[in-house]
């Protein structure tokens, strides 16, 4: 399945990286501004980041490359 930032706000912004991978998910932004969405390469982010790392997390610091 496709875990877009709604449903990760719905349903669980506590979610880390490693368990959005080890459930076979895609991380997609959404930018609230143009509405375009991203996907992000899990396992990058988590080799930056940790794999402990939560997904709110990385929203927060994600910027759409539409608006940058
Ligand atoms: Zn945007």
């Amino acid at each position: 399945m496709v875990a877009t930032m709604d449903w990760i706000t719905q349903h669980n912004h506590s979610l880390t990286l490693r368990e959005l991978l080890e459930g076979g998910n895609e991380l997609i932004y959404q930018c609230s501004e143009c509405g375009r969405k991203t996907p992000l390469d899990l396992r990058e982010l988590i080799q930056r980041h940790g794999a402990e790392t939560r997904v709110a997390y990385i929203t927060r610091n994600t910027q759409c490359p539409n608006c940058a």
